[in-house]
């Protein structure tokens, strides 16, 4: 049988990696996932969406139809609880300037030196969206979006060296360390991303089954 090629719309070798160990551990195959390095290059709309669920089914529509291929696309920030759910989507460029980690980090941590430890909470959320291509089915059958939540909180100063983003100043909920002192298994395991993928696996089944 035939593998079904899928799109990550994304340029995050990271994201493609991750979706496929996903799959791997859920045992999805004939499925070949492909990144947008592997396709011709086509617009890329900027991130306007008031929520990750609009980022993100955004990104998957406009790669489904540039490619002809089914599409999966992510939008993910933190979301603070005594910032009222900011950053939320402006995570990336909190501080300015799009993915300055360190500058994003640095201003959240400064707006909340007067904020008790007992409301520091926070999480990390990821929004998923898988796109089929075609127009012939209703809309319901071709998009589906879903969302991974992760609980943790705020720390008052930055530690460790993995990850990404708010990874040095966030801790996640049962946890004694941040999410930049998890291993990338630990952390694949319990994040916001690797929730919100494993949703998508029953459809990402269903796709690989049909062939199509
Ligand atoms: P995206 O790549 O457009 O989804 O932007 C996500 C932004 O949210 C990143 O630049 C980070 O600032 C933040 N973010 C999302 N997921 C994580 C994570 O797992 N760890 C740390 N920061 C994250």
């Amino acid at each position: 049988m035939s593998e079904v090629r899928v799109l990550v719309a994304s340029r995050n070798a990271k994201k493609l990696r991750e979706l496929e160990r996903v799959l791997i551990a859920a045992d999805v195959s004939g499925i070949a996932l492909v990144g947008l390095d592997d396709v011709p290059a086509y617009p890329e709309a900027p991130e306007t969406g008031a929520t990750f669920e609009e980022n993100a089914l955004a990104k998957a529509r406009d790669g489904a139809a540039a490619t002809g291929l089914p599409c999966v696309a992510d939008d993910s920030g933190i979301e603070v609880d005594a910032l009222n759910a900011m950053p939320g989507v402006l995570s990336a460029r909190w501080a300015g300037r799009h993915g300055d980690d360190e500058a994003n980090t640095a201003l959240l941590l400064g707006q909340l030196t007067d904020v008790p430890d007992e409301r520091r909470g926070a999480a990390f959320v990821s929004a998923c969206a898988l796109v089929l291509p075609g127009s012939g089915q209703d809309a319901g059958d071709r998009e589906i979006v879903v969302r991974g939540e992760w609980r943790g909180e705020i720390v008052r100063a930055p530690r460790g060296a993995g990850g990404f983003g708010y990874d040095p100043v966030f801790r996640p909920e049962g946890e004694d360390r941040t999410s930049a002192e998890l291993s990338p298994q630990e952390k694949d395991a319990a994040s916001h991303r690797g929730k919100a993928l494993a949703l998508l696996v029953p459809r990402l089944a269903d796709l690989a089954a049909r062939g199509d």
